[in-house]
């Protein structure tokens, strides 16, 4: 039986939580279906524990973000990541995930020693093979905004994820399955980068 898409936004975001991947009000899923006029994502300012497929929103490409009530703020990025990719070709699915994992984010640098997270191939170079990861985001385009959207579009272009500076994580593929994988694929890594130091 196959699980509906609803579902499977709901069930990887209940995942990403109960892993530690968000924390409660964290992260973001998207998904359009390669032909159709619309996207999925998950609403803004809901506790990720308890996702129902009611808080699966549906966006209209003609519609401004703003007009569309209890939509995250982060549905920018989402939507100019899915425009680019319909944009190539139009009847290939896009899944986009965002989320905040300790060990990557961390790996970035908080403070200082600011690290791309493509450096993880100079540590672990099997991962070249898995991920396709893209130029960091600065900490300094704020959340929110439409150039953190456009950075992360730009940057995630040709790659399949990027690293945002002091936040998380994009990852772009054509399934949940296949984005939840690379997330933590990556966050493993980062992680037996981070316990050793
Ligand atoms: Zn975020």
């Amino acid at each position: 039986m196959t699980i509906s898409i609803k579902k499977q936004l709901c069930n990887v975001m209940k995942d990403m939580y109960n892993k530690q991947f968000i924390s409660l009000y964290d992260g973001n899923v998207s998904f359009y279906k390669g032909g159709s006029n619309s996207f999925y994502i998950t609403q803004g300012s809901v506790k990720k524990n308890n996702l129902n497929s009611n808080h699966i929103i549906d966006v209209p490409f003609s519609k401004s973000l703003d007009t569309i009530p209890n939509i995250s703020r982060e549905s920018l990025f989402h939507k100019l990541i899915i425009c680019q990719h319909r944009e190539l070709n139009h009847l290939q699915d896009v899944v986009v995930l965002h989320s905040h994992p300790i060990y990557t984010t961390s790996f970035m640098g908080l403070e200082r020693n600011k690290c791309q997270l493509n450096m993880l191939y100079h540590y672990f170079p099997e991962l070249k093979q898995r991920v396709h990861i893209g130029k960091n985001v600065s900490h300094t385009c704020l959340p929110g905004t439409l150039s953190l959207a456009e950075d992360i579009s730009k940057n995630i272009l040709n790659h399949d994820m990027v690293g945002l500076e002091n936040h998380g994580i994009v990852c772009v593929g054509e399934s949940v399955e296949e984005v939840w994988d690379k997330t933590q694929i990556i966050e493993y890594h980062a992680k037996m980068f981070g316990v050793q130091n």
